[in-house]
Parts: C-alpha cells; sequence; structure tokens
C-alpha cells in the first residue's frame, strides 16, 4: 500500500510541475514589433489573379509599401517539410521533417514523420507510473526560441510542427499540427447511418468509423470509441513482437483487440419521418433537427479507476427523412484539461479556454476526409471550414490585442484544406468537374481567400502603422486530374519484385494509427532495389540501411539513381496522351545536407500539374495499374509535385531583395525576423536575410 500511495504521489507531483508556467515574460522592450500571418497552401498565382480583380483590397494595401513575391519551397513541397523549413531557416537535411511518412528501414513500416510515441507505463498493467511521451524529430533551432534567448518576447500560435509545444524563452506557443485528437490520429471521425452496408462498415481508409444504425421500437444503440486503452496497447504490443506466435497467442490477439478502446454508448432515439433526432453519448443528450450542429459537447473517457482521459466533440444531424444519419467530429483535445500539454506554458491553452470559450484544438481542424468519402455534404464541409477559420483566428485576435509580445506568429489552414477538396469546381479539365457543382462551389476558393483577407485587415486594424507585417505561404497547388501508383510502376519496370500474382490488401489509415497494419507483405526484398512511400518518395534497397537490402553504396547506388532518375522521367507517361508527367528527379545529394540527410529519400519525384501520387501509394501499397483518373473530392494537392512549380507566397509590409529567379525562399524569413530584432542567426541556417 505504501508503495502504492509513493506512486500516485510521484504522479501528482509530475502534474504540478506541468501546471505551472515559465517565469513571467520580459517587459515591452521599444522594439519595432514584427507580425507573421501563415496561411497554408496560398498560392501565389490565385492571389495575383484574385488581386487583380479587386478582391484582396487588404493584400494590396500592404503589399503597397513592399512587395508581393513567390517564395520558394522546400522539397518535398508539403506542410510538415517546409513549415519546418520556415521555423529553422534551414533545409530539411539538416531539421529531419520530410514528409508526413517517416519509414522504419529496418521492417519498411511507414510511421508518422513528426513525432516519436513513447506508450506511458503501468504497474500491474493497473497503475500509471509515467505518462505517455511524444517528442518531435524536428531539429534546428526555431527563429522564436533564438529570438527569445536574447529577449525578444513572442506569441507562436498554431504553426504546423510545434506539437510537442517547446519551450520558448520569453514566449508563449499553442501548438499547431501534429497535434491529434484524443485517439491519437490525425482525426478520427464517426458516422452513423441506418442506410450503412455490412460491407462499409468499420474503420474507413481515410480515418473514419463507419456504423451502422438498426433501430428497434425508436432506439438505435451504437458504440463510440474513444482513445486506445494503453494498458491492452502494451500487451498487444508485446505479443504482436513475439517471432513466434501459438494459438493462444493469436486468441489472446483477437480478444484485446477487441476491448483495445475505451468505448460510450451511443443511443438515438428517431422515428421514420421525423425530421430531428434525440441523441444521447456517453450521457450527454441533444436534440438536432436536420442539418443541425450540436454545440461542443464534453466527453470523459474512463481508462480505469486512475485515469481518464477529457475530450470534445460536435454531433451533426446529416440527414433524417427515411434514412438517419448521424456525423460526430473528431474528439479534439480540451483546452483547459489535455492529456498532454498543448501549450507552453500549459497555462496559455487554458486561458484561452477561459476568454474564448472552447476551439478546435487538433492540428487538422477541417473536415477534408469526410467531404472525400462522402460523409458530409460540401456545403456542411464549407460551414465547418469557415468555422474552423474563425477559431484560428480568434485565438490569433486574442493574443495580437494583448500586446505582450514583440514577434507574433499564427498560422491558419483553411487555405490549403479548401484547396484540397474544391478545386475540381474551378478546373475544367477535372474529371470530376460538373457545371452544377461549378455553379454552386466554384468560387469556394476564391471566398476563403477573401476571408483571408479580411482578416489581414482585422490584423491590420489592431496593428498600426509601426508594425512590420509578412504574409505567408508554405506552398503552392496544383489540380489533382490522375492519380500515380508508383510502387506499380516500379514492379513494371522491374526495379520491384513481388513474391506472387496477388496483390496486397488496400491499406488504411487505422493500420497506420493502430499499429497492427502490414506494409509490403507481398515484395520480395531479395529482388527488390526501389520502393515509394509518403509523397513521391522513392527509398533504394539499401544494404547495412534497409533490413534486407541489396543495393551497395558507391558505384551501384549511383547507377540505380541515375537509371531510376532518367525512366522515370522518360517512360512514366500518361497513357491517354503519351506525355511524360515526371518534371524532375531530385537525387538525395543534389538537393539536401546535412546531419539528417541518412533519412532522406534516395530520390525525390516531381510530377507535372494534374498527377499525383495515389493514395495507395503514400503508404507502400502497389495495387493493379500504374494511373487512373482520380473522381474523387479530394481534388488539388501539392505534395509530390515539383517543387520548382509550386512555390507559396510572400507578402511584406517591408521591401525585400528576391534572389536570381526573381524569388525570396522560405528558408529565408528566419535570418530576416531574427535580423530585424537584431539577434544573430545561429549558425547553420541556410537562408538569407530579405530585408533591402
Ligand atoms: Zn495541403
Amino acid at each position: 500500500m505504501t508503495k502504492r500511495v509513493l506512486l500516485l504521489g510521484t504522479i501528482l507531483l509530475v502534474g504540478a510541475a506541468w501546471a505551472c508556467g515559465g517565469p513571467p515574460p520580459a517587459p515591452d522592450t521599444g522594439r519595432k514589433k514584427l507580425v507573421i500571418i501563415g496561411f497554408d497552401g496560398m498560392d501565389p498565382d490565385l492571389v495575383r489573379e484574385f488581386m487583380a480583380a479587386g478582391q484582396l483590397p487588404n493584400f494590396a494595401k500592404v503589399i503597397k509599401t513592399g512587395g508581393l513575391y513567390d517564395l520558394e519551397t522546400t522539397v518535398s513541397p508539403e506542410s510538415p517539410t517546409a513549415w519546418a523549413s520556415f521555423a529553422t531557416g534551414m533545409n530539411p537535411g539538416k531539421h529531419n521533417i520530410y514528409d508526413f511518412l517517416v519509414r522504419d528501414a529496418a521492417n519498411y513500416t511507414p510511421d508518422l514523420g513528426m513525432v516519436t510515441r513513447t506508450p506511458p507505463t503501468f504497474l500491474w498493467n493497473w497503475i500509471p507510473t509515467s505518462r505517455p511521451q511524444i517528442d518531435t524529430l524536428r531539429g534546428g533551432t526555431s527563429f522564436w526560441v533564438t529570438a527569445g534567448q536574447a529577449g525578444v518576447r513572442s506569441s507562436i500560435l498554431t504553426v504546423p510542427v510545434t506539437f510537442p509545444p517547446e519551450d520558448v524563452p520569453n514566449g508563449e506557443l499553442l501548438a499547431g499540427l501534429p497535434l491529434p485528437d484524443i485517439r491519437g490520429t490525425m482525426g478520427t471521425y464517426h458516422y452513423y447511418g441506418t442506410d450503412v452496408s455490412r460491407f462499409e462498415e468499420g474503420d474507413s481508409e481515410m480515418g473514419g468509423i463507419v456504423r451502422r444504425l438498426v433501430f428497434d421500437g425508436g432506439t438505435a444503440r451504437a458504440t463510440f470509441f474513444g482513445p486506445p486503452n494503453p494498458i491492452v496497447r502494451v500487451q498487444l504490443a508485446a505479443l504482436r513482437e513475439k517471432p513466434q506466435r501459438t494459438d493462444a497467442d493469436r486468441t489472446a490477439i483477437a480478444e484485446l483487440e477487441a476491448t483495445q478502446d475505451v468505448t460510450l454508448p451511443l443511443t438515438v432515439t428517431w422515428t421514420k419521418g421525423r425530421s430531428e433526432a434525440d441523441v444521447d453519448l456517453g450521457g450527454q443528450k441533444m436534440t438536432l433537427k436536420v442539418g443541425e450542429w450540436s454545440k461542443w459537447i464534453n466527453l470523459k473517457f474512463r481508462i480505469n479507476l486512475f485515469v481518464s482521459v477529457e475530450g470534445m466533440t460536435q454531433v451533426h444531424l446529416r440527414k433524417a427523412d427515411d434514412d438517419l444519419q448521424v456525423y460526430v467530429s473528431p474528439v479534439n483535445w480540451k483546452p483547459d484539461a489535455p492529456p498532454l500539454p498543448m501549450s507552453s506554458p500549459a497555462r496559455l491553452a487554458r486561458d484561452l479556454y477561459k476568454s474564448l470559450g472552447p476551439f478546435r484544438t487538433l492540428g487538422w481542424s477541417e473536415s477534408t476526409m469526410p467531404l472525400d468519402e462522402e460523409r458530409m455534404t460540401e456545403a456542411t464541409f464549407m460551414d465547418d471550414l469557415y468555422r474552423a477559420f474563425d477559431d484560428r483566428a480568434q485565438v490569433i485576435l486574442n493574443r495580437l490585442t494583448s500586446g505582450s509580445w514583440d514577434l507574433l506568429v499564427g498560422v491558419i489552414e483553411a487555405t490549403d484544406r479548401v484547396q484540397h477538396m474544391m478545386w475540381r469546381h474551378r478546373d475544367t479539365t477535372h474529371p470530376s468537374y460538373t457545371a452544377e457543382g461549378a455553379a454552386e462551389f466554384g468560387d469556394a476558393i476564391l471566398r476563403v481567400y477573401r476571408r483571408a483577407d479580411q482578416f489581414i485587415g482585422e490584423v491590420l486594424d489592431q496593428t498600426g502603422a509601426d508594425t512590420t507585417l509578412m504574409i505567408v505561404s508554405d506552398h503552392g497547388f496544383h489540380s489533382w486530374r490522375k492519380a500515380v501508383n508508383l510502387n506499380t510502376w516500379l514492379v513494371e519496370q522491374g526495379f520491384m519484385v513481388l513474391k506472387g500474382q496477388t496483390m496486397a490488401a488496400d491499406k488504411t489509415l487505422a493500420d497506420l494509427f493502430g499499429g497492427g497494419g502490414e506494409y509490403f507483405e507481398d515484395v520480395d526484398w531479395s529482388r527488390t532495389r526501389a520502393y515509394a512511400m509518403g509523397l513521391g518518395q522513392i527509398y533504394f534497397n539499401l544494404r547495412g540501411r534497409e533490413g534486407q537490402g541489396i543495393v551497395s553504396t558507391g558505384e551501384e547506388y549511383r547507377a540505380l539513381a541515375d537509371d531510376l532518375s532518367k525512366r522515370l522521367m522518360a517512360s512514366l507517361v500518361d497513357p491517354d496522351t503519351g506525355t511524360p508527367i515526371v518534371t524532375n528527379v531530385y537525387k538525395r545529394d543534389d538537393v539536401y545536407a546535412g546531419e539528417y540527410l541518412h533519412n532522406a529519400s534516395d530520390l525525390q519525384v516531381g510530377l507535372a500539374d494534374g498527377y499525383r501520387v495515389s493514395w495507395q501509394t503514400t503508404l507502400g501499397g502497389s495495387p493493379k495499374g500504374v494511373m487512373y483518373s482520380n473522381m474523387r473530392k479530394w481534388s488539388g494537392d501539392h505534395g509530390g509535385y515539383d517543387f520548382a512549380t509550386t512555390a507559396g507566397m510572400l507578402i511584406s509590409s517591408h521591401p525585400i531583395t528576391v534572389n536570381s529567379q526573381g524569388r525570396a525562399n522560405i528558408i529565408d524569413i528566419a535570418p530576416t525576423v531574427l535580423q530585424h530584432f537584431g539577434v544573430t542567426a545561429p549558425a547553420g541556417i541556410d537562408g538569407r536575410i530579405l530585408w533591402k
């Protein structure tokens, strides 16, 4: 008993240590203030187009004293990679973030590319002895930390690749992507419908949980899936790691899998034809009309006597006529009771919650996946996207008006998400373009750009002429008309060899987050020289690095890089037109340099406008056929496209000097900010100072 009390005491102490914040911020230094507002994926060409039409008056106001520039992005042009270069002023070889995913070279398994996760530990599978831990993989030093060490006071808000939150000297930070939902995923939604077939039930490809509602006497009962039970997870992992599984092990795995999530009951009361329904989720009761969203509701998931986890969600009644459809958004962390710190100091999230009420905390906070899987209407998606925009915007305005900063950086991502989902409505050559769709949603992207412009107006109202303003985006955008199965092409060309004729089953995101998925299970590694994963990354099956590597370093490596690059450029063609679809192939040593070079892919494919790697390619799959028309709603993209044609944007109220291509580079922001505050940039920064 003494031991137990001691352990609990330790846990409480650890909790208390978390709760206190850092020292109070330094006093006003009288420095000229600098505000950077990021709009993820805002495309410079679209900005020019909309501005020429007079649609972005506040952007135009900022440009008057400075300018609008293309902002060269990273290889590959993806948010995690590009924002990490933004923060550090370094190429990915020095900060280690190359993609949303990384692979474990020992066993060819994909994992999240921004963090490592250490599960919590429990004594006797019961008493918690250590909390789960998440560590960032990002190397380098962010400019707000360097500036803070020199006394610059900063407020850093929802910038991608800032979870877990780092300590900022003289500053505060609210974490952004990849801050997960309560299940530890990028956002698991629930969808319940009377019209869900048995074949649709289960985990969807893009991270949804789909269940059928069966009414009996006006009531349907279903299960809502909360966080994985960490105790069961640990037991499962131990069994899965066994090299030889017995029948008893297999039975135990099946039993544990059935109880691995902490669940809540969901009860719906409704009769056919009634246009509203009563929903009870974990004891929280609500009546919803068709099309209506509930307010935020708080949920408590009890893991055992000692541990429970809190979260918040919203319920939406999509349909109630002959059929009933209920959607539940991913469970966000509660800012006043997060399972792990989500801000630095920890009290920042709590204080924001106190003054603003509930706001989205999920890193990826827009409903792209439910729309892509047609579990949400386009109108609902747009309505939800504006609310995601507003949540981020109100946090930024709250800190902006607090005035206790010299440097404020805030990022909003709704601009990226609306382009992913709505691009097909403005591209008349997109396979899923329709005149009706264009009539209703053809201006969806423009409207979100206008909302961004309006937000800049609100920022300008609060700052005044003595504040320097930069508006930054991390990459541009392209249409995605055809999907490319890159591994299938590698098989066709003889770089990858499969064991049999049978194709492995399609991968889902649940495989990735659940830790039980199998990858490349049909690949014969003894005869495979290259494999693709992530957004256009190709890895060689290198001896001494990959678990079953066969390619030697030196001459064989170089020959393979040359041969594969040439063939990608010449032979990977659109079967309908015969045109090559790869505009550039970037070799690792030509584009990256630094201490994390060994984690880079050996080649990065640069695809032409219109072509992106397939979803199955990202997880290493090799389905039949090299190319197919992209009929999905996710119809615009940037990852895996040629970075040379996917530049982001910089609007600066202060004039800058451009490089030989007439551009600035995303790695230039960090040294420029430091110079603005008279702070020496740390050694190893790759960018240059932009200020004229
Ligand atoms: Zn994106």
